[in-house]
């Protein structure tokens, strides 16, 4: 069983490197933005509940963000561990999951903030299977279409120069302080997440002693 957290700031790739690191694992990704956005599309109450302070890019409140977790984690269907991304976000939310869960690594993507900006503008995502885009580095073959599904790629409400202020803000202010706190507790890999996401991802493994990424399929 593996258990992991992963922080970066916005746009570091930690959905992309989440993924990659589940794939062949079987470890369950668990996105608490994407779970968030999913009740957003959804329409259901929580997503009423969340969706104006998602659009400005400020924090959901905290007995939301725990419940949405713990009811996640509740599913079990995490066999082989999980790669929880998105989440903790602040003390008490780190308080609250150390006190219910052990960790065996925290895995820490470091971006620059002038390559957050350029990539977090250029991110599109496609609402139909959830597989994020960008721009820059990771055009669709077909322009503003979904590989996978063919669906009309979006932009995230939150990837406006606004909200990604915010954003940036909430994150050195209430969430590099969980990192400080992971550091005196458990296990931090920081990783440079500016070099491509396989060299990313081949980084990573190597660091947490796991096999070499061989995608499934
Ligand atoms: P993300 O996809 O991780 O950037 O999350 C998108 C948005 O969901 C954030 O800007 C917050 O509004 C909300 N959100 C996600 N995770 C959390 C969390 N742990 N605590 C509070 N709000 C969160």
């Amino acid at each position: 069983m593996r258990k992991y957290v992963i922080m970066g700031v916005q746009g570091s790739g930690k959905g992309t490197q989440s993924t990659m690191l589940c794939a062949d694992l079987d470890l369950v990704h668990i996105s608490v933005g994407d779970l968030f956005r999913w009740h957003v599309q959804s329409h259901t109450k929580l997503g009423a509940q969340v969706r104006r302070a998602m659009k400005a890019g400020e924090l959901v409140s905290d007995d939301l963000v725990e419940s949405v977790v713990r009811g996640r984690l509740d599913q079990h269907d995490w066999n082989f561990g999980f790669v929880i991304d998105g989440f903790p976000r602040n003390g008490r939310q780190a308080e609250f999951f150390m006190e219910s869960y052990d960790i065996d690594g925290v895995i820490h993507l470091e971006l620059p903030d002038d390559e957050v900006r350029r990539r977090v503008l250029s991110r599109r995502l496609c609402p139909g299977c959830g597989m994020d885009y960008n721009l820059i580095a990771d055009r669709p073959e077909v322009e503003g279409r979904c590989d996978i599904c063919g669906t009309e790629l979006i932009t995230r409400e939150d990837d406006t120069p606004e909200a990604l202020a915010a954003r940036l803000h909430d994150y050195y202010e209430k969430t590099r302080p969980v990192l400080e706190l992971f550091r005196r507790k458990e296990v931090v890999h920081d990783i440079d997440a500016t070099a491509a996401s396989d060299q990313v991802q081949a980084g990573i493994r190597e660091t947490l002693g796991l096999p070499a990424y061989r995608p499934k399929g």
